[in-house]
């Protein structure tokens, strides 16, 4: 059996517990070694095979996984945060299924989700945004034409940014373009959850040149947001006149 499970951002405690008792289970894990956080593999028994997929190719990993199962083996393919954001598993799903070997996911906490925690922030908050983007600038992987951070940017959504932070200078410049006011506040956070995690804030107009400050090039979010900085209006959810399926209004 293979179980293609997300390690989380990177604080080993972020796992879920399925993924922690797989990993401790495993005969063998491939793990996404440029950013799992390797103190994941603590998890692993002594006699684990171990494989760092940062210098194997798709057909190298489906191999490895391939020859595995056939020994009976138990695998786990670990890759960083949520494995269905920017994971590239489905063309290992689609191989896996077209050999006729079968696999689970587990799912783990994204980044984007880390990110909020270290910022201790909503990204919905009433009145203000009510919908999150998740998306990335187009670098060496093309983004569709419809997806364009500027086109994105129209909407005033809260947006997490992922796989873009070396790029921080024409992130900002679409975001503008795309409708942004200079002033809007953004957040960056390098590393979520790691030890050296690091946050910087600023505007859209300050941010660049700060990113550069404090050199910044990779594994951070960028969120933009007028949620970062706002009045905002209560969730109705726990305002003492709204009735819900749980409690009864209690005030008029
Ligand atoms: N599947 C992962 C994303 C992989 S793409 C997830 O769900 O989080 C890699 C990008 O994710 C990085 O460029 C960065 O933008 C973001 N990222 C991954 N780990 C991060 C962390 N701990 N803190 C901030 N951003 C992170």
């Amino acid at each position: 059996m293979v179980y293609i499970i997300g390690a989380g951002p990177g604080d080993p405690e972020l796992i879920t517990v399925k993924g922690k008792r797989l990993l401790e289970e495993a005969d063998v894990i491939i793990y996404a070694g440029s950013l799992v956080n390797p103190a994941l593999l603590d998890y692993a028994k002594a006699d684990c095979a171990i494989y760092n997929s940062a210098s194997m190719t798709l057909g190298d990993v489906i191999e490895t996984i391939d020859a595995s199962v056939k020994e009976g083996k138990k695998v786990v393919r670990l890759h960083t945060g949520d494995p269905a954001i920017y994971g590239a598993i489905q063309e290992q799903m689609d191989e896996l299924s077209r050999r006729g070997i079968e696999y689970t996911v587990v799912p783990g906490v994204s980044s984007f989700l880390a990110t909020a925690a270290a910022l201790k922030q909503e990204y919905t908050l009433p009145e203000i945004s009510q919908s999150v983007i998740i998306t990335r600038a187009e670098g060496r992987t093309p983004v569709p034409e419809k997806e364009k951070l500027r086109l994105l940017a129209s909407h005033q959504a809260t947006m997490c940014i992922f796989l873009s932070v070396h790029m921080i200078s024409d992130v900002v410049k679409e975001l503008i373009e795309g409708g942004y006011d200079k002033t809007t506040p953004i957040a960056i956070v390098q590393k979520a959850s790691w030890p050296e995690q690091k946050i910087v804030r600023g505007t859209l107009e300050t941010i660049a040149d700060i990113v550069k400050e404090e050199n910044i090039s990779r594994t951070a979010m960028i969120v933009v947001s007028k949620c970062l900085d706002t009045e905002y209006a209560k969730s109705r959810l726990y305002a003492p006149e709204f009735s819900h399926m749980y409690r009864q209004a209690t005030e008029k």
